[in-house]
């Protein structure tokens, strides 16, 4: 029953059911998995002299004055007073006169709602009330649920205990029993019933944790499941270390980090065994990842496949087109490189050869997702930035070969409990070291009115042979946004004043891809002292004389669009500033750029973003895929995910046969979400 469309419940037709459909609840399922927002708690009535101003009071009271019409503007109210014999209060009411019915003088009513103090009135505005006799038959903790105008919270109240009277005794357990018995948790049916309708808030708090346990439970054995499955189903890519390896290691520029060794060596395991690798190595900005990628390219080629690498952006691609075809240039590789900006007629000659295996690496943006991109054989799909692509994005790259390797690389740095959800069906690597020989960026955080400094500051650097970024949060000038600076007026206005001397240009995310490449060429070429840009140059982009990143309006950038800002610089010999310009006094703000000039380690940067914000913008988890929770958060929620992960962990241990009706309630359950599966 639990699987029903709502219309079996009483009261429920066609047109309530539609309008529960904006709230996506479809099924007697869906209902009862529709969870409270808050409660309203009536448990504790407050004597009128005890009330407590701007906070929600629950009050048993008698009206002694009939409720009086008065308009203020187009306001119309209804006020009224009541007494519990403790004090007296003002009940107010806005633009719903019907109200002043509802009231008869010497009669007893609950209100419940927030009391403020104004004008030396105390007064209750739109609470909620009952009469004595609805009070005293109700439950005491009542449940608020997210809603739209359509739907009155009586309404979905009344459903919802409906749905549960009726479904509540089929109502399968899906933890397994002993992780029931060892954390002592509610049956499933008393957790659901409790979460909604609570006896005590005991009781709720132990039915809001076993539902966010299971949530988490599931979500996580589901990724683990993926992984396993994802090993048995995709076989047979073993490659063999081609001998001339070391002597394309040993012509790199630099010898390899220990860091870079240990995650070279898991590739290279990887690559042998007879399943696919689904790997993500973790690494922050600087870390030296792209070579990395090299490398198993550098294999994957060799044993006679094609690869791909993925960019988030045209300038980054080419970048990496660049950097492939100098440390491959003595070793015969045929490199490609597609983006969105490929001429029609080059771009046929080039699905052409790659189709006719001509091609060994064919770099590029998310042009190389499209359906006509066909390989001869491929064998590796690298995404570099993963966090700016999704799960379906990565999946969908690798599905154009046979089962082929896949790598993915990203610079957030993710706390482990997280990375296990985020990046949960992949194994992960993560470089924890930087190249030898870089002096830590040097950071500060100033208001306006260190501009002549700055200015000075930069045009030092620039006459000894540096270079500088300048980020702006707009493209245009706006009026709205009058305080906020814009790419192409400020570098209008640095142009022909502080920089009059210097070659300034500026990069946007509106610009043509060849002209942003031809800016970033010539910015890497040294052609260009000056950069002002928007974020585009955000992700990846290496240009090591770089050594001074200014940020206007730092106030609008969040954390980690800063340290991966900051990431452009630090990237060579020599030494490197940030420094952060904001006039904001927002505390917020203050804190954030606080974090940045206190540390330039983004592990420490990401942790404090998330108790920051508490969300989870900086992982870029939209574009993950997951499914969407309905209790659980998992950057709340990190000591329950910690426990579950535990338990899964465990689970995927210990002889699988056990739980067969688990995995495959589970499997069934993401069949439609995991397209692997
Ligand atoms: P990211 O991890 O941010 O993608 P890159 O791969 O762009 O970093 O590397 C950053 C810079 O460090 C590049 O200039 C790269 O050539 C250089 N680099 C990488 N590995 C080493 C190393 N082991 N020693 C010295 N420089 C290195
Ligand atoms: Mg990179």
């Amino acid at each position: 029953m639990i699987d029903e469309s709502i219309q079996i419940l009483k009261g429920v037709g066609a047109q309530t059911s539609a309008k529960f459909t904006k709230l996506n609840i479809f099924t007697i399922k869906d209902l009862i998995e529709h969870f409270p927002r808050n409660h309203e708690d009536h448990q504790n009535i407050m004597p009128i002299s005890n009330i407590k101003i701007d906070k929600h009071n629950s009050i048993l009271a008698r009206v002694i004055s009939t409720p009086q019409l008065t308009k203020k503007g187009s306001l119309i109210i209804t006020t009224f007073k009541v007494t519990d014999d403790t004090g007296t209060l003002s009940i107010i009411f806005f633009n719903q006169p019907y109200t002043r019915s509802n009231f008869h003088v010497g009669e007893v009513y609950n209100f419940y709602g927030i009391v403020n103090n104004k004008y030396n009135t105390i007064q209750m505005s739109s609470p909620s009330y009952k009469t004595l006799s609805q009070y005293n038959n109700m439950p005491k903790i009542v449940p608020i649920y997210p809603s739209t105008k359509l739907l009155s919270q009586t309404l979905i109240r009344n459903y919802i205990q409906q749905a549960l009277d009726l479904v509540k005794d089929e109502m399968d357990e899906v933890l397994p029993e002993e992780i029931i018995l060892k954390y002592n948790f509610l049956s499933k049916k008393e957790a659901i019933c409790n979460v909604h309708f609570p006896t005590s808030y005991d009781v709720f708090m132990q039915a809001r944790h076993r539902l966010i346990f299971e949530e988490l439970f599931i979500l996580q054995l589901s990724l683990y499941l993926l992984k396993s499955d994802f090993k048995v189903k995709n076989q047979g890519t073993v490659k063999n270390i081609p001998d001339d390896l070391m002597c394309f290691i040993d012509k790199l520029p630099f010898s390899l980090t220990t860091a870079q060794k240990r995650v070279t060596n898991e590739i290279i395991a990887d690559m042998q065994k007879e399943e696919a690798a689904n790997r993500l190595i973790q690494g922050d900005v600087g870390s030296g990842k792209t070579v990395i990628a090299a490398i198993s390219l550098f294999i994957t080629i060799r044993n006679n496949f094609q690869a791909a690498l993925m960019a988030p952006t045209e300038v980054l691609a080419t970048q990496h087109f660049k950097f492939l075809n100098e440390i491959f240039k003595d070793f015969n590789i045929t490199i490609k490189l597609l983006t969105g900006s490929t001429s029609k007629k080059n771009k046929q000659i080039l699905l052409d050869s790659l189709q006719a295996g001509e091609i060994d690496i064919l770099v590029g943006t998310h042009a190389l997702l499209e359906d006509n991109v066909v390989y001869n054989n491929l064998g590796l799909a690298i995404t570099d930035e993963q966090h700016r692509f999704g799960v379906r994005q990565r999946l969908k790259l690798s599905q154009k070969g046979i089962s082929p390797d896949i790598l993915a690389m990203t610079a957030t740095p993710i706390p482990r409990t997280l990375g296990l959800i985020l990046y949960g069906d992949m194994d992960i690597s993560i470089i924890d070291e930087l190249p030898p020989g870089r002096t830590p960026i040097k950071t500060n955080a100033v208001n306006s009115s260190y501009y002549p400094r700055i200015y000075n500051f930069i045009r030092q650097h620039i006459d000894k042979g540096r270079q500088c970024y300048i980020i702006c949060p707009m493209v245009t000038e706006n009026e709205k946004t009058d305080d906020l600076k814009d790419v192409i007026s400020y570098t209008k206005q640095l142009a022909s004043n502080e920089f009059s001397q210097y070659n300034i240009e500026y990069l946007h995310g509106k610009m043509k891809g060849r002209e942003k490449n031809d800016v970033m060429t010539r910015f890497a070429n040294g052609d260009i002292d000056i950069l002002v840009s928007t974020t585009v140059v955000e992700v990846g982009v290496n240009v090591p004389n770089a050594t001074i990143m200014i940020i206007e309006n730092a106030e609008r950038f969040g954390l980690s669009q800063l340290h991966q800002l900051r990431g452009r610089v630090g990237r060579g010999i020599h030494e490197s500033f940030c420094i952060l310009i904001s006039d904001s006094y927002n505390s917020d703000t203050k804190a954030r750029l606080k974090v940045m000039t206190d540390t330039t380690d983004g592990f420490v940067i990401a942790d404090m973003d998330l108790k920051l914000r508490g969300s989870g913008d900086f992982f870029g988890t939209k574009q993950h895929g997951l499914p969407e929770m309905k209790i659980a958060n998992i950057y709340v929620h990190t000591d329950i995910l910690q426990m579950v992960q535990r338990e899964v962990e465990n689970i995927m241990k210990t002889k699988q046969t056990r739980y067969a009706e688990l995995f495959e309630y589970i499997r069934e359950k993401y069949k439609y979400t995991n397209p692997t599966l």
